[in-house]
């Protein structure tokens, strides 16, 4: 017999630098309570088969599996989504994205916005969510992808966003969107970075692009005007040091108004600008 306590005292995940908060989340989920409740009822006892369940759990974590994997499950901004092997895990510097497009766009007019890549769904379902308003398009090459987003989408009754299985704008021809935006793939193919932590588990579908981590971002800039409404604005992710090479393809493309912001990292992480015609 154990109680919450003395299994979070005890759990041990030498190798995670969030090992804490993964103890906390897994023994949560094997509980199915929130995390809360952990510190509510510390004296709780715990049933032998949640024991079981966390104990498992922890064997996987050990191994480097990533908790929202194991789990299936992710936040983000104000939502949950479902997460799977075959797209990226929702990462809290993405938000920026959400969080700036909301800048972008005044709120009560119903704007019309495409998410390129969209992976679990995490950027179009939370503009979807927090702008009833808007009409978001959200696109994904990977089938898979597209199924799962469409299943988070259907648990958050999100009727103002659709998803399309299209590989960046083919299933989009002669639309026009008032924002497009996007957290493509920007990893360079030899990056160390690919070899370590979570990352491992991660599809490269998902993180790779090229030698240089830039054949996505250039082929969406350079596809972006033709499907930009007048005004429109292309809003993207890249990596902390691709800001200038971002920023020199939307100033080829003819984008005005170039701006690049900083992630709670200091690092440059995401870039925006609009053409005015
Ligand atoms: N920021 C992610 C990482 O470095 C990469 C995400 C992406 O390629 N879109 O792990």
């Amino acid at each position: 017999m154990t109680i919450i306590a003395s299994l979070l005292r005890n759990a041990e995940l030498p190798d995670s630098p969030t090992a804490r908060l993964d103890v906390e989340l897994l023994l949560a989920a094997a509980l199915g309570k929130p995390r809360s409740f952990l510190h509510t009822w510390p004296e709780r006892i715990v049933s032998t088969e949640a024991a079981q369940a966390f104990a498992g759990y922890l064997q996987r974590r050990r191994t480097g599996e990533p908790v929202a994997y194991i789990l299936g499950q992710q936040g983000f901004w104000s939502i949950d989504l479902e997460v799977a092997t075959h797209t990226l895990i929702p990462r809290p510097e993405t938000e920026m994205l959400v969080e700036t497009a909301l800048e972008l766009l005044p709120g009560a007019i119903a704007h019309r916005l495409l998410d390129l890549g969209t992976g679990t769904g995490a950027i179009a379902l939370s503009l979807a969510k927090d702008r009833p308003q808007w009409e978001v398009t959200a696109v994904d090459r990977v089938q898979e992808a597209v199924e799962l987003a469409e299943r988070n989408r259907r648990r958050l009754h999100l009727d103002n966003a659709q998803v399309l299985h299209s590989h960046w704008f083919s299933a989009v021809e002669g639309q026009r969107f008032d924002l497009i935006l996007s957290n493509p793939p920007y990893v360079a193919a030899s990056d160390p970075h690919l070899a370590e932590g979570d990352v491992r588990f991660e599809p490269s579908s998902a993180l790779v692009s090229g030698p240089d981590g830039l054949d996505d971002l250039r082929l969406i800039v350079s596809q972006a005007p033709v499907h930009l409404a007048s005004d429109g604005w292309l809003l993207l992710e890249h990596g902390h040091d691709q800001g200038p090479a971002v920023r020199d393809l939307l100033l080829g493309h003819g984008f005005e108004q170039i701006q690049t912001r900083r992630d709670l990292g200091d690092h440059e992480r995401i870039t925006f600008g609009r053409v005015s015609c």
